[in-house]
């Protein structure tokens, strides 16, 4: 039997007030689960390494993106180790976001917004850049054999310019996917714009102009389409297929003047299940770990905030379940099925969707999504079941094809051991002879 994969944790139960003595806030913990002598994040970077640290900087007016507290802590311990630190993220699909300046599409609106957010240079001691440019259009293409949909991947460039990776995700649940970790992370969040739309709305094939007699031939798709495919004829929109990239930075420019659906100009010409979205996403995900070998790039799951919804949108409303730690790992299937498990296995909070269901929409016209009476319970489903963009017979599924699609790809295992370090690096921190670690295994 193959060995299991390990996860490191330390958790948030029983911080001590040590008075300044041995601070044990999770920050001091992650310091520890860095050093921890079967992690040694500390050695893994070597001096002169150029590092980057991708996260996610959350959407404009979102309140649960990570707390950038847990990154400069990354920074500093990547400094400390002598390497080069770089916080990293990609552009986000489309072109126009609710605020018309500090918006997650474009480069400059999402500095903008990381800015907002507490992510610049001044705060993190690091530079702030995007990985796939001004527009996410900077890619490059890495085969794949065995992606079930996809077989090139447009990674985002700028991973090749570094030594290390880390990959470094608040874990949540997610309206498409179930939940959001380290393997969306790599398979939304380190692809450039094409990968995103071939993930999203299954790529250039899939995009035509379904209402041509809807063009008012205002120009305005013309100018953000960045592979020049679009033309006005006559005064009608015409698109060439073959040189799209399905940015759908024309859709959402056309969609401000034409929000009914029954107006829009462009359509896709068939809709993704939720389950053939969460398969291309893992798809690109396996194109990301084949270009960065395991040994250079590593995983960090905090676990705190965790909402129903992901950090693009920022309704995020109340965690379902209590903080509960955070995760380093080498594998990136077995970090997020062990953050699954812990999720299930803890209690819901009251007043959370675990309790309430969660309401998409207006008050009048949107849809409840009502839980099961027993989500509060430890054991009870409490991810797939709030991913409102999932078909309703496979949201109680999707988690799992998340994680199962992500293992036939051989992007890691779920087969884990769970490692509990909390006690062992208290004591350390503390001068006391070190205890037994608990273990969980699955
Ligand atoms: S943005 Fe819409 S209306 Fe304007 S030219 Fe493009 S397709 Fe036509
Ligand atoms: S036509 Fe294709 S490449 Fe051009 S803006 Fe639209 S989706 Fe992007």
């Amino acid at each position: 039997m193959s060995e299991k994969a390990k996860v490191y944790f330390v958790n948030t139960e029983q911080m001590v007030s040590w008075f300044g003595f041995a601070p044990d806030s999770l920050i001091d913990r992650l310091e520890r689960l860095w050093n921890h002598k079967e992690m040694k994040l500390n050695e893994w970077i070597k001096p002169g390494d150029k590092v980057i640290i991708k996260t996610h900087f959350g959407s404009s007016n979102q309140t649960r993106h990570l707390r950038p507290m847990y990154i400069r802590k990354i920074v500093d311990l990547v400094r400390k180790a002598g390497g080069i630190p770089w916080v990293a993220e990609c552009v986000g699909l489309g072109f126009l976001g609710q605020n018309p300046e500090a918006f997650m599409s474009t480069g400059p609106g999402y500095i903008y917004l990381a800015a907002q957010h507490g992510f610049t240079l001044g705060s993190m001691n690091a530079p702030i850049i995007l990985l796939d440019g001004v527009w996410g259009t900077d890619t490059f293409m890495v085969p794949i054999e065995n992606g079930k949909y996809l077989k090139r991947i447009a990674v985002a460039m700028g991973l090749r310019a570094a030594d290390k990776i880390l990959i470094v995700a608040r874990f949540k649940g997610h309206d498409n996917a179930g939940f959001g970790g380290a393997l969306k992370q790599l398979g939304i969040g380190c692809v450039g714009k094409q990968g995103k739309g071939e993930a999203h709305c299954g790529g250039n094939e899939n995009i035509y102009i379904k209402h041509p007699e809807n063009c008012t031939a205002c120009g305005k798709c013309l100018e953000v389409c960045p592979s020049s495919c679009l033309s006005l004829d006559d005064g009608k929109i015409v698109l060439d297929s073959n040189r799209c990239i399905a940015c759908m930075h024309c859709w959402s420019v056309c969609i401000v003047d034409k929000p009914k659906p029954e107006q829009r100009v462009f359509g896709l010409k068939r809709g993704l299940n939720a389950d053939e979205q969460v398969e291309r996403m893992m798809d690109n995900a396996a194109g990301v770990v084949k270009l960065l070998s395991s040994e250079r790039i590593r995983y960090i799951n905090i676990a705190v905030d965790i909402t129903a919804q992901c950090d693009c949108l920022p309704a995020a409303g109340h965690p379902l379940v209590p903080d509960q730690g955070i995760l380093c790992s080498k594998d990136p299937v077995a970090i997020d099925q062990a953050c699954v498990d812990l999720v299930t296995m803890a209690r819901g909070l009251p007043g959370s969707p675990a309790e309430t269901g969660i309401h998409c929409g207006s008050p009048e016209k949107g849809i409840h999504f009502d839980p099961d009476p027993s989500a509060l319970e430890p054991g009870s489903e409490k991810l797939g079941i709030f991913s409102a963009f999932v078909e309703p017979e496979l949201r109680s599924k999707i988690v799992e094809i998340q994680l199962s699609a992500a293992e036939a790809l051989g992007i890691g295992s779920r087969s884990y051991e769970l490692i509990d370090v909390t006690e062992e690096s208290k004591d350390a921190a503390s001068g006391e002879e070190v205890k037994e670690v608990r273990k969980n295994e699955r």
